[in-house]
């Protein structure tokens, strides 16, 4: 158990309307902070006022991107209660990536009672109209001030919050996706798998890029051979192809494992529908759809739950799927899935986590 000191704020900040939020424009009142210093350990866990933090320019976290971060959700419930999702799946994952980028691990049961009391303590920042959250930013980066490469031995571990809209303010519109085969995301071998700053860095040309082919995100293919997909935008990638459902394996390690995603998978095979993980090429794609066989594709994430894909957009080759509408499977999905985190729908799976 952390003993977590809390220093109240002075002054409460004014709740901005449900109407205007978006995604993460506004933050709540206090943040959690806990610092790392090799020998001690993790140390002096706290909530605090939100604010500006003080750090060295030299602090390694600028100059070598030693920072992994998580995104996760509380929601109310008709009741009026508050709950996570899977929140053991993203600590696990923050735990995997923090491997990765040789950052020291923290205790999931730390993580967790961080987690629940900063939300606990911040309840009345969970937005209460259809469809909006409170979205969880944990993060961590390496504080030393110095320039070696190395991993560093000082680390601040911090928990934000802040009130989102509903993703779907505007009803669930398809989206279009570019392929792109210049740029990639993350390659076997790389920091794919890890959710860390840098790999957003590296991605932000080929979402340029899309838009201006007029296109609302990438469709990121393998870094080796510029033909397997790997997922669109910060999202996991399904496709349904003459009537089953498959979606990239996770086996090169250049693909996030999403929870969403693996919600999807578990709730699809529930239904007694077949999902295959396997390697799935762009043209496959572009030959099923031209048999008439590709039924339905979307993305899936936290922030948008389930996005459906409209078109495909390669090289100019625009090709629209199911007639830019959501598909039956994506439907349900989504349906199911929003129905537990939002309390609507029955939790069978024992996936929330009250507060
Ligand atoms: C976070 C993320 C996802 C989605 O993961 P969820 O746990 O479902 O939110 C997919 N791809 C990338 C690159 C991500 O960073």
């Amino acid at each position: 158990m952390l003993d977590i000191k809390i220093t109240r704020a002075e002054k409460l900040k004014e709740k901005p309307d449900d109407s205007v939020l978006g995604f993460g424009k506004y933050f709540t009142d206090h943040m959690f902070v806990m610092d790392y210093s090799d020998g001690i350990g993790w140390h002096d866990a706290r909530i605090v006022p939100y604010g500006p933090i003080s750090l060295e320019p030299s602090a390694m976290v600028f100059h070598y991107a030693q920072e992994m971060f998580e995104g996760l959700k509380a929601y109310r419930t008709a009741s009026g209660e508050i709950q996570l999702f899977r929140p053991d799946r993203n600590i696990a994952r923050m735990n995997n990536t923090a491997k990765r980028l040789c950052i020291p691990q923290i205790p999931a049961e730390d993580a967790l009672q961080a987690i629940e009391t900063l939300v606990k303590y911040e309840q009345d920042w969970v937005p209460h109209s259809e469809g909006t959250s409170l979205y969880i930013r944990p993060f961590v980066i390496a504080t030393d001030p110095m320039l070696g490469v190395h991993p560093a031995h000082n680390y601040v571990f911090m928990i934000i919050l802040s009130p989102v809209g509903s993703y779907y303010a505007g009803g669930l519109d398809p989206v279009k996706i570019f392929v792109e085969k210049e740029y990639v995301r993350a390659v076997k071998g790389g920091t794919g798998q890890a959710k860390c700053g840098g790999n957003y860095a590296a991605s932000l040309i080929g979402q340029e890029k899309a838009e201006k082919y007029g296109c609302e995100q990438v469709l990121w293919l393998d870094g080796v051979h510029h033909k397997y997909v790997d997922e669109v935008g910060s999202m996991n990638v399904f496709f349904v192809i003459d009537g089953e459902v498959v979606t990239p394996e996770l086996t090169d390690g250049n693909i996030l494992p999403g929870v969403t995603r693996m919600s999807c998978i578990e709730l699809l095979r529930s239904w007694g529908m077949k999902v295959t993980e396997r390697k799935v090429e762009a043209a496959e794609l572009f030959e099923a759809h031209r048999a008439g066989k590709l039924d339905e594709a979307f993305g899936t994430g936290t922030a948008a739950v389930i996005s459906p894909i409209g078109v495909l957009n390669e090289d100019g080759n625009a090709i629209t799927i199911n007639n830019n509408e959501i598909g039956p499977i994506s439907q349900r999905l989504y349906d199911e899935l929003t129905g537990i985190q939002w309390g609507k729908v029955e939790d069978t799976h024992g996936w929330t986590v009250k507060i």
